[in-house]
């Protein structure tokens, strides 16, 4: 039994259960939700950490940025702006919890203590991330006094702070990004599976934002037998999906965390439409969009910004769509399912194309 007609996956409610009443399961289309099991003894627990609501936040300061260091942002998805902060937080002797791709390129949230492990968690994946057991962490690790930063989506966060609702989280730091949704991960090991069909090997590595200088969003995949693979943007079938609101997370096209107010203290995103606001400052290798909500975020950002050619901005020249509501539903969603379960991935794409 559901908990939530939205659920977002966050486990919020499967670690406020004493009795192991809640299942994290897959729905059939892949994504991680609660379901309540036989122990359930009926508290209503989980029911009322889920419907809690969390204070949020207006940003107090808006910037464009982007990193100094080019190999740095070429790693990145826009300015490079996590990189350093996870850099800050490890170097004072803390942790940082973020997506990285395991190695057979399944998403999961890990936590890392070491500046050469960064990059794992560099760019942006855009299908969902398993969160695994890393609320457990979180909670041991600040109880412990170290100093953690988590990064993740904005529901991820709520999630996040509603399972420390008791925890004392003043070393906690939290950052989400503008968010435009999570594609299945059914989609996407399908995706994976036809890539390493049509190069007859097994995938080396993989990106979501190779910037090839016109462009910060293609993919690049390398294989083991040398061979690589760009997909710009416009032709690439994961993207045709993901730019076409196909096959996201049923909570995607509800999302009440597409809003200029914000749950974490850090949010950050690609800063669009950067051309029009602040001339001579987009150079196509990424700019990232900085919103601090909290005194935590500045108090960091004064430490770090050393890092970066910055610019202030304001509100109104970095709204984009998922700043005002959340990704409507593409039209074809429903033919593309039925399309990609009978006849494959190909066969459900083709139909986006029609
Ligand atoms: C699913 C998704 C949708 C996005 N949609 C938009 C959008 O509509 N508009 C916009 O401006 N920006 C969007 N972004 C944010 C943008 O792509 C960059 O992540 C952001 O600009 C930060 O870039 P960076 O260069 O500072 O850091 P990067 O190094 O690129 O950031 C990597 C960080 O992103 C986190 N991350 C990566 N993949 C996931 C994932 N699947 N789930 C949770 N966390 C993840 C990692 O934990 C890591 O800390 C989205 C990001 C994601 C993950």
């Amino acid at each position: 039994m559901k908990i939530s007609n939205n659920c977002y996956g966050c486990t919020a409610c499967f670690y406020s259960c004493k009795f192991s009443g809640i299942d994290i399961k897959k729905d059939n289309c892949g994504f991680r939700c609660a379901d309540i099991n036989n122990n359930c003894i009926k508290c209503n627990k989980c029911q009322s950490v889920c419907n809690s609501k969390l204070d949020l936040n207006i940003p107090i300061e808006v910037y464009a940025l982007k990193n100094k260091n080019k190999d740095i942002r070429n790693t990145s998805s826009s300015g490079g702006y996590i990189y350093e902060l996870s850099k800050y937080v490890i170097s004072n002797g803390g942790v940082v919890f973020g997506a990285c791709f395991t190695g057979d390129f399944k998403v999961k949230h890990m936590c890392i203590d070491k500046v050469e492990d960064i990059y794992m968690m560099q760019g942006s994946k855009y299908t969902e991330s398993d969160l695994d057991r890393t609320f457990e962490m979180v909670k041991d690790n600040l109880e412990k006094g170290i100093y953690v930063l988590y990064t993740g989506t904005p529901c991820q966060i709520n999630g996040l702070k509603k399972y420390l609702k008791n925890v004392n989280t003043e070393h906690l730091l939290t950052c989400d990004n503008v968010c435009h949704g999570v594609v299945s991960p059914l989609i996407f090991e399908e995706y994976k599976k036809m890539l390493e069909k049509e190069y007859d090997s097994k995938l080396k590595s993989f990106t979501f934002r190779y910037k090839d200088g016109k462009r910060t969003q293609n993919v690049k995949a390398s294989f083991e037998n040398n061979k690589e693979y760009i997909g710009l943007c416009k032709n690439d079938i994961f993207y045709k999906i993901f730019f076409k609101n196909i096959g996201y997370r049923e909570s995607c096209y509800n999302c009440e965390f597409s809003k200029i107010k914000r749950v974490s203290d850090i949010t950050v995103g690609d800063f669009w439409g950067i051309e029009r606001s602040i001339s001579n400052f987009d150079d196509k290798y990424g700019v990232s969009l900085l919103l601090n909500n909290t005194d935590k975020a500045m108090e960091i950002f004064d430490k770090i910004k050393d890092k970066f050619d910055v610019v202030k901005s304001n509100i109104d020249d970095c709204l984009q769509p998922n700043l005002i509501s959340p990704t409507p539903k593409g039209y074809k969603n429903e033919i593309f399912w039925e399309e990609f379960r009978n006849n494959g991935l190909e066969k459900g794409v083709e139909l986006l194309d029609e």
